[in-house]
């Protein structure tokens, strides 16, 4: 398969890594975007009818938390302009009543909240903030109520995977049309809570039995997706549907990339909108162009029937756990690498699961706090 570019579908703008919540899975990078490095309402509106031209069709307006930005309502009219159907990925904390109505007015047509878990202690102590449960259900009650579509969002993990039935259970009961049930993915922050966040073997299987009753409870009400955890996985997932092949990512300062974790590879370029169309990146730029297609790919993906069905998997995992971003992600049975990875996650899961640390807030934050001590100062967006 050449690496020609195909139209991209969806775009997922980081319109901020400022964040309320500190969870210790969260895939934003180490190292966060600077408030004054984020990029300016007027620039999101010119990067979203270049989209739309582009054959974009969802745009997800996500963080850290988008709420943060006291202007997401200008940047919500300015998704609405040229057509996109917009998706408020969030975390619920800095938004109101009002706030709702005001972003439904400017065209959001979807919120998607995470949840934690199912009651407010376990849930208030992973994201690090007293009183964020109870705000997130009843903003989630207060999306529905006026009209738009809710996903219920939960990153799974060894701590609260044993509720995924209860979990989805929740998210019916908040009237949600789709749930979204994601083990937790380990990069940034995810990898550095990588031991206290790791499901165990017989914790996965249960869950998949869990999901598959759900989804027989639930078929025809709600919609259920679910991303395995790669770490007990026989076949590698298609990450982002293939590099380059169907998304794009927007970072707070403007850099796009394929998937939000490429930066950890080295010695790729990746343009900026500032700077570049957001056409010329697509079909240009050479953080796109590496990993495009398949040519780039080496035994045993290059002679694999599934090489289009997985694209080889996840470059960034692959240079994390075979020291390769062209290897085959050892997500997959054929990698030389997978015992190591099952091996690695069996080591993981001895460790203390309440020994997180926490994500920074802001770029030079306190990345570490007691279980104890989560209540923060209020969030003023
Ligand atoms: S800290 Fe939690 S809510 Fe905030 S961006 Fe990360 S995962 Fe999302
Ligand atoms: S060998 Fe490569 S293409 Fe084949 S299943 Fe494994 S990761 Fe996918």
């Amino acid at each position: 398969m050449s690496a020609a570019a195909a139209a991209p579908l969806g775009l997922l703008a980081e319109l901020t890594h400022r964040c309320p919540l500190a969870c210790p899975y969260c895939s934003n990078p180490l190292d966060l975007a600077a408030r004054d490095s984020e990029l300016s309402a007027a620039i999101w509106a010119r990067v979203f009818h270049e989209a739309a031209a582009l054959g974009v069709l969802q745009l997800h307006l996500s963080g850290g938390e988008p709420g943060a930005r006291r202007d997401l309502a200008e940047i919500t009219a300015a998704a609405h302009d040229p057509g996109l159907y917009s998706n408020l990925i969030t975390s619920a904390i800095g938004f109101t009543r009002a706030r709702l109505v005001g972003l439904r007015a400017a065209g959001l047509d979807h919120v998607q909240i995470s949840i934690q878990d199912t009651e407010a202690d376990p849930a208030d102590r992973i994201a690090g903030y007293a009183g964020a449960h109870v705000h997130k259900l009843a903003i989630a009650r207060i999306a529905v109520e006026l009209g738009l579509a809710l996903t219920i969002n939960v990153v799974l993990h060894r701590a609260n995977v044993a509720r995924l039935r209860e979990l989805v259970a929740l998210a019916v009961e908040l009237g949600a049309g789709r749930v979204e049930l994601a083990h937790a993915q380990y990069y940034g922050w995810a990898l550095r809570n990588r031991a206290a966040l790791m499901p165990t073997r017989a914790q996965v299987d249960l869950a998949t039995q869990h999901l598959a009753e759900m989804r027989a409870r639930y078929a025809g009400r709600v919609a259920i997706d679910a991303v395995v955890p790669d770490y007990y996985a026989q076949r590698p997932k298609p990450c982002m549907g293939g590099w380059g092949r169907r998304s794009l990512n927007v970072t707070p300062s403007g850099r796009v990339l394929p998937c939000h974790a490429a930066e950890t590879i080295p010695g790729l370029a990746f343009w900026s909108v500032r700077e570049r169309s957001l056409a010329e990146i697509w079909t240009r730029s050479p953080g796109f162009l590496a990993f495009r297609g398949t040519d780039w790919m080496r035994e045993p993906c290059r002679s694999c029937e599934r090489r289009e069905i997985d694209f080889g998997g996840c470059r960034c995992q692959a240079l994390l756990l075979a020291d390769d971003a062209a290897a085959a992600d050892p997500a997959c049975a054929l990698s030389p690498r997978h015992d190591a990875m099952l091996a690695l996650a069996a080591a993981a899961t001895v460790a203390d699961d309440r020994a997180y640390v926490y994500r920074a807030r802001a770029p030079g934050a306190a990345t570490s706090a007691p279980h104890a001590a989560a209540a923060l100062e209020p969030f003023a967006p």
